[in-house]
C-alpha cells in the first residue's frame, strides 16, 4: 500500500517500520491503543481519544510518552502524508522493549515506550449504504478480563467474537455477562423504546466509548430521553430499535439479534437520525 507510518519519532515507509520481538506489546499484549476517524481529511473527536489514551496509560502505570500537541501534530502529519480524506488513524503505545522477556514491568527510566501510528484509508466511511441498512448481531458470553474500561490491545476474544458472528452470517456479536449485555466486540450497544435511548452505564465492565459520549449528548439535544442501565438480550429483541456506536461505525442500526428481528426488522428512524446528527456535528467540529 506504500503508506508512511510513524514509529518512535520517525516517519517511515511501512516496509521499513519495525518493532523488536522483545516488545511487551508483542509478548504480553502490554499496550494500549486508540482509533480516530478522519472525515474530509480532518480528525473526529480527537480530544476525547487523547483524553482516554491518557487515562488508559495512567491505569497501567505507563508514562505518557508524547504530549497532546505532538500527538495531534503526528496525527495530522500522517493524514497529510498519506492523503487520507476518509479513514482513520490507529495509535498504539506499548511498555516498550526491555531486551528480554520477563513478567515484571521494566524500569520506565531504562525502557522507553514504543509509539506506533498508521493510517487506513476508507473511502465511503460516512456515506455507507451497508451501515445505514443495519447489521445482524449474535450474543456470546463475555469472557474478557474485567478492566474493559482500559483500551488495551488484548483483542483475541473480540476477534473470536467477530469470527463467530461471521460464521453465523451476522455482522457482529454482543457480549452478555450475568444475563445482561455489556457491549459489542468493538462498539457500545443501545436499544430504543419509544423516545428513550437505553445503554449500559459506565463502569469497568465496558469501554467508555468516545462516540457514546457524543451520541448521548446529541440524543439529549434532540429531545430524546437517555437512560443508562443494562438490558437483556430478550429486552433488546423486543425493543423498537437497536444500534451500536464506535469511532469507525459512527451510529449503525442493529436489525436482528440471535435471529429475532428488532422492531420492523429494518434500520430504525431514531438510529438513522442519530447517525445523521453525529456525522454532521462531527464534521463541523473536526480538527
Ligand atoms: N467498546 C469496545 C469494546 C470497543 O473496542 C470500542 C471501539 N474501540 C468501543 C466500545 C467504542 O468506542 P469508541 O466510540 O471510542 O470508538
Amino acid at each position: 500500500m506504500g503508506r508512511i507510518v510513524y514509529v518512535n519519532g520517525e516517519y517511515l515507509p511501512e516496509e521499513e517500520a519495525t518493532v523488536s520481538i522483545f516488545d511487551r506489546g508483542f509478548l504480553m499484549a502490554d499496550g494500549v491503543y486508540e482509533v480516530t476517524s478522519v472525515l474530509d481529511g480532518k480528525l473526529i473527536d480527537f480530544d476525547g481519544h487523547a483524553a482516554r489514551l491518557a487515562r488508559s496509560l495512567a491505569e497501567l502505570d505507563m508514562a505518557q510518552p508524547i504530549s497532546h500537541e505532538e500527538l495531534l501534530a503526528v496525527h495530522r502529519e500522517l493524514v497529510a502524508r498519506n492523503g487520507i480524506d476518509e479513514g482513520l488513524v490507529y495509535l498504539q503505545i506499548t511498555r516498550g522493549n526491555p531486551g528480554d522477556r520477563d513478567f515484571v514491568f521494566p524500569d520506565p527510566d531504562e525502557t522507553a515506550p514504543t509509539v506506533v501510528m498508521f493510517t487506513q484509508s476508507k473511502p465511503g466511511l460516512a456515506d455507507n449504504p451497508a451501515a445505514r441498512a443495519g447489521i445482524k448481531v449474535i450474543s456470546l458470553p463475555d469472557l474478557r478480563w474485567h478492566r474493559r474500561d482500559i483500551k488495551t490491545v488484548q483483542l483475541l476474544y473480540p476477534s473470536m467474537g467477530k469470527m463467530a458472528a461471521k460464521a453465523a452470517g451476522a455482522g457482529d456479536a454482543w457480549f452478555v455477562e450475568d444475563g445482561k449485555v455489556t457491549e459489542g466486540t468493538s462498539n457500545n450497544a443501545y436499544i430504543v423504546k419509544g423516545n428513550r435511548i437505553i445503554t449500559r452505564e459506565l463502569s469497568n465492565d465496558i469501554l467508555h466509548g468516545i462516540t457514546r459520549a457524543a451520541v448521548l449528548r446529541f440524543a439529549a439535544e434532540a429531545q430524546m430521553e437517555v437512560e443508562e442501565r443494562a438490558f437483556t438480550i430478550e429486552e433488546a429483541q423486543g425493543a423498537d430499535e437497536a444500534f451500536i456506536t464506535s469511532a469507525t461505525t459512527f451510529v449503525t442500526p442493529v436489525i436482528e439479534i440471535d435471529g429475532v428481528k428488532v422492531g420492523t426488522g429494518e434500520a430504525g428512524p431514531k438510529a438513522l437520525r442519530l447517525r445523521e446528527i453525529y456525522i454532521e456535528e462531527s464534521r463541523k467540529a473536526a480538527i
